[in-house]
């Protein structure tokens, strides 16, 4: 069974094709794998029944030689996609009892490839936090131990918490995720995995729980870089319920995957070394190292705008959560708390349904909105969210991606939070650029601390830069050949 486990989604599917093994097989490994490691609480809901009926399907359509895409790959899905007929909460009570009547074009879109349907995984409410913490479900442990403490619990990174454990610890062969400010990217360094970010419109928004909806936008978590090259290249689709959705060339990532950077100007922001710790910058030296050996040109270049990222993300991201979380009133959604008028069942419904962190941003948002101080605050994050933007753009004038770290540290203890949510914010403060600029960023897995916990590098790339962002990022992974959880 440790074999079937041990496959990365491509040697699967290369193995389903050759009909070497079956879906029935590899999914009833990762069933009975899901129930073992339970106590991760990676999954809020396991749909056993639906994998075993999709993995049925699948033998059946290999056989008859109509294989799709990822025809029998069992995935896991992070709760923030509505999939139909089967809860859907993004981790909030106040979904709690939501089930959904659509399918999210990101899931559907891999339906329509073949993949099986694991069941949805735990992430932070609204996909809020960095730490998994903030779900109504509890807290997801990550796999992995500090060698000079296995017994401390460890936080997967968030919001895409359970996605990253779940595939760092091999109950998912690959994951859906979602990145708002880093939420694909820190968890994979955190768990030692590649998560990629995409171009904001690349991947449809719809059917995907809004959180703030100019700076969403989905990815997979996966082992490779390959993984993630084709698990991209199915999720991606022009999408006309997405008036955000991007018409881009089609792509087959995986085909054009190249291990080649050679020529490539490769740009380390001085803004992003500034401040880093001992640890992270000879992660960033090994780096810069594997990339000018593999024939890169690598340049020092600056962001400027780098230091206000942080606060420009934390006025226009809850604003627009405040907006897009005005919907769950009790009436059309969801939980209801009755009250003896409209306002108190309004009151005691998101009183009762948010969690602390949500009812924080609502706050933040409402305020930042409000008349008097839109223009202090929210109109002038606008406007440095453009100067943010306008940086890249000069920046990817005189290079073609750029290298930083993804977070500023390895995973920490789930008793080890700052109490402070600032202090907490600054786990952000390599990703979020990249969301309100619209790129897109990669982390690989690079190596690990002097405690043995993994740590990620981030390649970041001017709009619709996928292909080169792989391209690069497999260089990374050749060299640093990093030493995944097995089985
Ligand atoms: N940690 C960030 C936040 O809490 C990013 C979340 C995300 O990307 N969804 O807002």
């Amino acid at each position: 069974m440790s074999d079937l486990l041990n496959l990365t989604l491509v040697e699967a599917r290369n193995a389903l094709a050759a009909k070497k093994i079956s879906s029935v097989e590899l999914t009833t490994a990762y069933l009975k794998q899901m129930e073992a490691k339970r106590s991760l609480n990676a999954y809020v809901l396991e749909t056993p029944e639906i994998a075993l009926a999709n993995a049925k399907t699948s033998d059946e359509r290999i056989q008859k030689g109509m294989a799709a895409g990822l025809e029998g790959l069992p995935l896991g899905i992070k709760d923030l996609y509505c999939t139909k007929g089967i809860r859907t909460t993004a981790c909030s009570k106040i979904l709690g009892n939501f089930v959904p009547t659509y399918e999210s074009t990101v899931t559907q879109n891999l339906w329509n490839q073949g993949a099986v349907c694991l069941g949805k995984l735990n992430m932070d409410e609204f996909a809020m936090g960095s730490t998994n913490l903030n779900s109504c479900f509890g807290g997801v442990e990550n796999p992995w131990k500090r060698k000079s403490d296995p017994t401390k619990k460890l936080v997967p990174g968030g919001s895409s918490g359970g996605s990253s454990a779940a595939v760092a610890a091999r109950i998912a062969l690959a994951a859906t995720a979602s990145d708002t400010g880093g939420s694909i990217r820190q968890p994979a360094a955190f768990c030692g995995l590649v998560g990629i970010k995409p171009t904001y419109g690349l991947c449809s928004r719809w059917g995907m729980v809004a959180f703030a909806s100019s700076l969403d936008q989905a990815g997979p978590l996966t082992r490779t870089v390959a993984d993630a090259a084709l698990m991209l290249q199915y999720m991606v689709s022009f999408d006309d319920k997405d008036a955000t959705s991007k018409k881009a060339p089609d792509q087959n990532y995986l085909a054009n995957l190249k291990t080649d950077v050679k020529g490539m100007r490769i740009g380390v922001p001085k803004e992003y070394i500034e401040g880093l710790s001992p640890t992270m910058r000879a992660l960033l030296d090994k780096g810069i190292q594997w990339l000018k050996d593999a024939g890169a040109e690598i340049r020092d270049v600056s962001l400027k705008t780098t230091p206000y990222a942080l606060p420009t993300y934390y006025i226009i991201a809850p604003a627009e959560a405040s907006a897009n979380l005005a919907r769950y009133d009790g009436v059309r959604y969801g939980a209801r708390v009755e009250g003896g008028s409209l306002d108190e069942l309004y009151e005691n419904t998101r009183t009762a349904g948010f969690g602390a962190e949500v009812k924080r941003r609502i706050m933040i948002g409402n305020y930042v909105l409000s008349s008097g101080y839109y223009d202090a605050y929210y109109i002038r994050a606008q406007k440095v969210r453009q100067l943010i933007t306008d940086d890249f753009k000069t920046a990817f004038s005189d290079v073609d991606l750029l290298l930083t770290p993804t977070t500023p540290g390895a995973a920490f203890g789930m008793d080890e939070v700052p109490s402070d949510p600032i202090a907490m914010y600054l786990q952000d403060i390599y990703t979020v650029t990249v969301n309100l600029a619209g790129l897109p960023g990669i982390s690989i897995p690079a190596g690990l601390d002097d405690d043995g916990l993994p740590l990620g590098l981030q390649l970041i790339g001017p709009a619709l830069s996928e292909q080169r962002l792989f391209n690069a990022g497999s260089v990374i992974e050749a060299a640093a050949q990093f030493p995944f959880l097995k089985d």
